[in-house]
């Protein structure tokens, strides 16, 4: 029987009538879907304008999935100031969106005794900042890590760090800027901006738009945004690549926590963590680079960093791989983030949101709701969350409830990740559909799995042609 979606073409890209908006985002990454939300929910008429043909395909495509509590950055910081409301609000609303929330907690372990000195100052710069932690001798960290080395000495315990969903967190917050009017358009890259009298003037590769606020949420771009409008950047983009081992579900349960380093100036660090999918992931690396938008795995570096992973967690030698990635920091010369408002030319830059921009993001979406409030006049408290429209947000980790588990369940399309049918239908259909491969796999899972789409390749090319078409002619391009 052939499938309901199987003969689907994609969704019109642009709304039928192009009219003038409150607000155009620029960039429909986590950034920008969370801006969406908390300028959707007040009621502003916005609109969200991605140049690839699906959300997240940028910086916030790949990343370690933490939800930070900000214990180490930096006193006084608009980062640590937004990460908190982002991640507190994270806490308030997760539930009403089906979104999980694993409470792991952090441990930042001193593998030498230099690093051991360090700890109580961390502790002391976390409690600055708010978060509270305490330190831990060895016997208990090897109580609540059995299978970490021996060599571990100590840690500082952040109990209140956690994971999540990385990619259903974002397109929940845009579903319910859409369910609040808000507006996509993808495959829709700005090409041009102009002020003139009190709007905007957007063209993109698909027409134009007008805005009497224009949101730069572009982030590896966003620098270019900025020279686009005739503005002086104050920034310049230095992408940051991570690359990142992901390794099979039997390896989940060697660490509890997410673990880890004494950092340095220049990275956290290469961490250990369970992953709300099942798996363990290590990662991520921090190498600069020119290019903005390839970000390859190396072969050696993968090496290196899997060495060590196994120094920290011996039982890690052996363990199978299921995939490997790497994703590039939206990174800048300054070390916080670049927010600014001009509220005489009607723009907000929203620039180099480098390692926290999925704990920190609805924190920036407050923060952005604040200066619209202020330059467009008629401040917007937002509603209570009572009086809002909720997406339930279909349940891909293992920390909620899957629909393969249910009776009655349509056939089972993935059975590494165990995906049915209908997740994928689902995902190919109503707000904010999938419109690309990467789209469809951060949505369901589908071919994220230990055999990486042999097995559901068939089911794809039947459920998804149109993407599995477009994604040939990407690969070959
Ligand atoms: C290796 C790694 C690990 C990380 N780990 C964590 C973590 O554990 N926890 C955490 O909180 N954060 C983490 N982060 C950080 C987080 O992923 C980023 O801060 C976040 O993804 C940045 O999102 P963004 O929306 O600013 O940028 P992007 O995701 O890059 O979004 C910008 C969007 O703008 C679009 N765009 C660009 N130019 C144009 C144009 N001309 N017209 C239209 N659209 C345009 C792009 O296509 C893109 O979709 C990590 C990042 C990396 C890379």
């Amino acid at each position: 029987m052939p499938s309901p979606v199987a003969s689907q073409q994609p969704a019109p890209r642009l709304p039928a009538n192009a009219a003038a908006y409150d607000v155009a985002i620029i960039g429909a990454g986590v950034v920008g879907c969370a801006i969406a939300r908390s300028l959707g929910i007040r009621g502003w008429k916005v609109i969200v304008i991605e140049k690839a043909e699906d959300i997240l395909e940028g910086a916030s495509k790949g990343n370690s999935a933490l939800l930070h509590t900000g214990f180490d950055e930096p006193a006084g910081s608009m980062e640590l100031k937004l990460i908190k409301v982002g991640c507190a609000t994270y806490r308030r609303i997760h539930w009403r969106m089906n979104l999980p929330l694993v409470e792991t907690a952090a441990l930042v372990v001193a593998w030498d005794e230099e690093q051991l000195q360090k700890l109580d100052g961390i502790a002391a710069h976390a409690d600055a900042n708010g978060v509270s932690v305490s330190v831990i001798g060895q016997a208990a960290l090897r109580r609540r890590e059995p299978f970490l080395s021996h060599k571990a000495l100590g840690a500082v315990d952040v109990p209140e760090e956690a994971i999540i969903d990385p990619w259903s967190a974002p397109l929940g917050y845009l579903r319910q800027a859409m369910m609040h009017g808000a507006e996509l358009v993808t495959g829709t890259a700005v090409t041009g901006l102009s002020r003139q009298k009190d709007m905007w003037r957007v063209d993109t590769r698909r027409g134009q738009f007008a805005a009497r606020l224009v949101v730069n949420a572009a982030g590896l771009f966003g620098d270019r945004i900025e020279t686009l409008a005739g503005r002086l950047p104050g920034f310049t983009i230095k992408p940051r690549k991570g690359q990142f081992v992901v390794f099979d579900k039997p390896a989940h349960d060697l660490v509890n926590a997410i673990i880890l380093r004494v950092p340095t100036e220049r990275t956290k660090g290469v961490l250990l963590t369970r992953t709300v999918f099942g798996n363990l992931l290590l990662g991520p690396t921090a190498e600069d680079q020119d290019d903005r938008i390839h970000a390859a795995c190396e072969e050696a570096v993968l090496r290196r960093i899997m060495a060590e992973g196994e120094a920290m967690l011996p039982a890690l030698a052996g363990q199978t791989i299921t995939a490997t990635f790497a994703a590039l920091r939206p990174a800048t010369e300054h070390r916080d983030y670049v927010l600014k408002a001009d509220a005489e030319n009607g723009w907000l830059t929203v620039g180099g949101i480098r390692s926290t921009g999925l704990s920190a993001s609805l924190g920036i979406g407050e923060w952005a709701a604040e200066r619209c409030s202020i330059i467009l006049g008629g401040a917007r408290a937002a509603p209570l969350d009572d009086d809002l429209d909720w997406p339930r947000m279909p349940p891909i980790s293992e920390a909620l409830p899957r629909p393969y588990r249910q009776a009655g369940r349509s056939p089972i399309v993935c059975h590494c990740e165990w995906v049915t049918e209908n997740e994928v239908s689902a995902a190919l259909a109503g707000p904010a559909p999938a419109g690309t491969l990467g789209g469809l796999k951060r949505r369901t899972r589908i071919a994220m799995g230990r055999c990486q789409g042999f097995g559901c390749s068939g089911a794809l090319a039947r459920l998804a042609p149109h993407l599995v078409e477009a994604g040939k002619t990407d690969a070959a391009a």
